[in-house]
C-alpha cells in the first residue's frame, strides 16, 4: 500500500511573485485555464479575471489580497497563494512567503529586474523560498531573454540556469525550446489549449548545442557524481539532469529560468511542468519550528500525518456570502471537519465545523485536511493572522508572522452622520483582515483614526469601504507616526512615598536607560542582586517603564530602541504594592529619558524612480524640495534610475507630482525603510504649526 504521506509528495504550494504589471494576473489566469478549472480566459485589461475578484482590484488591475486558489496539473495538486505586486503591501507578500513552499518569480522580458522584484526577491531569500523564474512578455518589442537572465544574476546575486531558449523574439516570438528534452513547443494558433511539440528547427541546432552545454555544466557543478561524468565527457541522461536540477533548486543552489508570453499562450504549460518537476512538495521542506506553550522551549513538527496536528492561520477574509473565512496551512498531522483545535494565542478552543478549499470560482467542502494542505475554515471569530491552531493534547506555538507597525495615520469619518456606526464596523472587519491596518479612537478630538503603511494603502482602504460596505468616507490630513529616541545613556530615580492615614504607598526604583541601534526595539533587564526590589514586583516595574516609554517627553510619541536596566531600589513590607512600583518606575524612566538627550525620529521611505533621461532634472529638483537624500543615479540607455531615501512626511502626493512632471512617463516604488532623526531645522518648522 502506498503510505498516506507519499501522496503528499504530489502537492505544490506555490506563489507567483512579481513586480506590478509583469503579468502575474495573466500567468495565474492561464495556469487555471490550462489546469482546466476555468473555461474562458480572462484578459486583464478587460477586467474579467478570475483571481482579482475584488472590485477595485479589477479597476486598478492590481492584486491586493492573497487568496489561495487550487488547481490540478497531471497528477499534482497545485495550490496558488496569491501575492500582491505592490510594495505598499509587503506585509501581504511576507505572509504568503511564510506559507508557500516554492515561488515562481515573473519578470517582464523588456524591463528585466525592476525595483520591486528586487524587494520581493530579498523577502523570499529571508524565508529561503526555492524558486523558478518565468521571463514573460517575450512577444514585446525590446524583449531580451538573455539580458533579463543577466540582470537576475547581477542585481539579485542569484544563480540562474536557463532551461529553455526562446524561438524568436519580439514580434517573431513563436514558442520555446526545452533544453533538457531538446524539443520545440509552440501554441496552436487555432486552439490555445493545444501545444504543438516538434523538433528543434534546423537553423537553431547550433544555438541549442551551446545553450544546452551551458545548462548541463551549471547543473553538473551542483552534484559531485555529475561533475565527474561531465569532466570525463560521459553522457548525462535527461533523468539525471532533472533529478540534479530538482535537488539544486530545492536547496536554492540554482534558479531555473523559463520564458514565454502568457498573453499569447506561450510557455505556461511548460511552466506548470517545471513547477511540479522542480519545486518542493510539503515533504521536501524543513520541519516547522515552534515552541512549547509553557516552557518556551523549541519544538519541531515534522511534515508527517503521524505527527500531532498543527496549522498556521495566515489570512482572515470577510466573505460577503459565508462570513469570515480563515485561511490556514497544515504543517503536521491531520484533522476531520468538526474536530476541535486549540488556538494557542487566545487559549481558546475552536471547532472547525466547515472547511473549504477555494478554487478560482467555487468552494469545495472538505471532510478532512492534513499535512501540506491549504484550506480555509468558516467562522473563527477569535482567530487572526499568525495564530497557531493545534491538537489540544499536544499544543505547540508555531513561529508567527511579523508585521511592521503602521507609519502614518488619517482621521476618517462617514460623509453622512447616520453611517458612522457602519463605518466603524467596516474598519473593524478590515483591520481584522489586514494586520498592518490599525484603527483607534482619538478621545481628545473625538475622531476615528486609521493607521497604515503608506498613502496608497489607506486610499485603498477608503475605496474598499465605499465599495464593499457602501459607506462614503472622508479622510483628514495624513499624519506621520513619529517616534522618539535618546542619544546617550541616563540614570533616573523614582520614589513614591504616600502616607494617608492607615496603609501607605511606598516604592523606590533606580534605573538606567541606554540607546540601542535602530530597529532593536525595547529591552528590559533586572540587574538587582540581593533583593532590593523583590522579584514579584518586577512585572509591575516593567509595566511602569513601558507607561513612560509610550509617551515620549518631546511630543508624546513612543520612545523606541532603548534598553532599561533596573539597578537598585527599596521596598516596604506593608506599604509596597504593584501599583506603587509601577508609578515609581514610570517616574524613574521619565527622569532618565530627560537626562539622555531625547530626540525625534521620523519614518524614512526607500524610493526608486525610473524616469526617461529628459525628466531627470525635474525629478531630482522635486526630490530636493522633499528633503530626499539621493543615493544613486544609474543610467541604462534612455532610462535613468534614481535611488533615494525620503522622509514619509514629504512623500504625500508624490504619485501626482511625478506624473505631472514627467508627463506620466516616470514610475516609482516606495516603501517604509527605517526611522531616522529629524533634522533640527525641521523640528523648528514643526513647532511652528507643522505636524507633531
Ligand atoms: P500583474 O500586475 O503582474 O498582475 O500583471 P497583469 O497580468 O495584470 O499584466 C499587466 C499587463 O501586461 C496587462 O495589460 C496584460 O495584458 C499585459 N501582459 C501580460 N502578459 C503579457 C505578455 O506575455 N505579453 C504582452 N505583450 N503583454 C502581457
Amino acid at each position: 500500500m502506498v503510505s498516506k504521506n507519499a501522496s503528499k509528495k504530489n502537492i505544490r504550494n506555490i506563489g507567483f511573485i512579481a513586480h506590478i504589471d509583469a503579468g502575474k494576473t495573466t500567468v495565474t489566469e492561464r495556469t487555471l485555464y490550462y489546469a482546466g478549472r476555468i473555461h474562458k480566459m480572462g484578459v486583464v485589461h478587460d477586467g474579467t479575471t478570475t483571481m482579482d475578484w475584488m472590485a477595485q482590484e479589477r479597476e486598478r488591475g492590481i492584486t491586493i489580497t492573497s487568496a489561495a486558489t487550487a488547481c490540478e496539473w497531471n497528477e499534482y495538486d497545485v495550490n496558488i497563494i496569491d501575492t500582491p505586486g505592490h510594495v505598499d503591501f509587503t506585509a501581504e507578500v511576507e505572509r504568503s512567503l511564510r506559507v508557500l513552499d516554492g515561488g515562481v518569480v515573473i519578470f517582464d522580458a523588456v524591463a528585466g529586474v525592476e525595483p520591486q522584484s528586487e524587494t520581493v526577491w530579498r523577502q523570499a531569500d529571508k524565508y529561503n523560498v526555492p524558486r523558478l523564474c518565468f521571463v514573460n512578455k517575450m512577444d514585446r518589442t525590446g524583449a531580451d531573454f538573455y539580458k533579463t537572465i543577466d540582470s537576475i544574476s547581477k542585481r539579485l546575486q542569484a544563480r540562474p540556469v536557463a532551461i529553455q531558449m526562446p524561438l524568436g523574439s519580439e514580434e517573431q516570438f513563436s514558442g520555446v525550446v526545452d533544453l533538457i528534452e531538446e524539443k520545440a513547443y509552440l501554441a496552436d494558433p487555432d486552439d490555445p489549449k493545444k501545444i504543438i511539440e516538434g523538433p528543434v528547427p534546423e537553423q537553431m541546432l547550433d544555438k541549442l548545442g551551446t545553450h544546452r552545454n551551458e545548462m548541463v555544466e551549471r547543473i553538473a557543478e551542483t552534484d559531485d557524481d555529475l561533475i565527474t561524468k561531465y569532466l570525463e565527457g560521459q553522457d548525462i541522461s535527461k533523468d539525471e539532469l532533472k533529478k540534479a536540477l530538482r535537488d539544486a533548486t530545492i536547496q536554492y543552489k540554482l534558479v531555473p529560468v523559463l520564458c514565454g508570453s502568457a498573453l499569447r499562450n506561450q510557455g505556461v504549460p511548460l511552466l506548470l511542468d517545471a513547477i511540479t518537476d522542480y519545486l518542493p512538495s510539503p515533504m521536501d521542506v524543513k520541519p516547522a519550528i515552534g515552541s512549547d506553550l509553557e516552557t518556551g522551549e523549541e519544538l519541531i513538527r515534522i511534515a508527517s500525518e503521524d505527527e500531532p496536528f498543527s496549522a498556521l492561520a495566515f489570512k482572515a477574509v470577510a466573505d460577503p456570502f459565508i462570513g469570515k473565512l480563515v485561511y490556514f496551512r497544515v504543517y503536521s498531522g491531520s484533522l476531520d471537519t468538526g474536530d476541535t483545535v486549540l488556538n494557542t494565542r487566545t487559549g481558546r478552543r475552536e471547532r472547525l465545523g466547515r472547511i473549504v478549499k477555494m478554487h478560482a470560482q467555487r468552494k469545495e467542502e472538505l471532510q478532512s485536511v492534513s499535512v501540506g494542505d491549504i484550506a480555509a475554515f468558516v467562522g473563527g471569530r477569535n482567530t487572526t493572522t499568525g495564530d497557531t491552531l493545534c491538537d489540544q493534547n499536544d499544543p505547540v506555538t508555531l513561529e508567527s508572522i511579523t508585521f511592521p507597525d503602521p507609519v502614518m495615520s488619517v482621521s476618517v469619518e462617514s460623509k453622512a452622520r447616520a453611517d458612522q456606526d457602519r463605518l466603524v464596523d467596516a474598519l473593524d472587519k478590515l483591520s481584522d483582515e489586514d494586520p498592518t491596518l490599525h484603527v483607534s479612537y482619538d478621545d481628545e478630538v473625538g475622531q476615528t483614526v486609521m493607521s497604515g503603511m503608506g498613502e496608497l494603502h489607506l486610499d485603498i482602504i477608503v475605496d474598499r469601504i465605499r465599495r464593499e460596505y457602501k459607506v462614503e468616507a472622508n479622510i483628514g490630513k495624513p499624519r506621520v507616526a513619529f517616534r522618539e529616541a535618546i542619544r546617550r545613556a541616563g540614570n533616573g530615580e523614582g520614589r513614591l512615598v504616600r502616607q494617608t492615614g492607615g496603609h501607605g504607598q511606598f516604592a523606590h526604583v533606580i534605573l538606567e536607560i541606554e540607546p540601542l541601534e535602530r530597529g532593536a526595539g525595547f529591552e528590559f533587564e533586572d540587574k538587582i542582586r540581593g533583593g532590593a526590589i523583590p522579584k514579584n514586583f518586577m512585572p509591575a516595574v516593567q509595566k511602569g517603564v513601558r507607561d513612560a516609554l509610550d509617551v515620549g517627553p518631546l511630543s508624546g510619541y513612543p520612545v523606541i530602541d532603548v534598553r532599561v536596566s533596573i539597578l537598585d531600589g527599596n521596598y516596604h513590607e506593608v506599604d509596597s504594592s504593584e501599583m506603587a512600583f509601577r508609578i515609581a518606575a514610570s517616574m524613574a524612566t521619565k527622569s532618565a529619558i530627560g537626562r539622555a538627550r531625547p530626540t525625534r525620529l521620523e519614518p524614512m521611505m526607500k524610493l526608486e524612480v525610473v524616469s526617461p533621461g529628459e525628466f531627470l532634472g525635474d525629478v531630482l529638483g522635486d526630490l530636493g524640495r522633499r528633503r530626499a537624500a539621493i543615493r544613486n543615479i544609474e543610467g541604462e540607455g534612455e532610462i535613468q534610475v534614481v535611488k533615494a531615501a525620503m522622509p514619509l512626511a514629504e512623500s504625500f502626493g508624490y504619485a501626482g507630482s511625478i506624473r505631472s512632471l514627467s508627463q506620466g512617463r516616470a514610475s516609482y516604488s516606495m516603501e517604509f525603510e527605517n526611522y531616522e532623526e529629524v533634522p533640527e531645522a525641521e523640528i523648528a518648522a514643526m513647532a511652528n504649526g507643522g505636524q507633531g
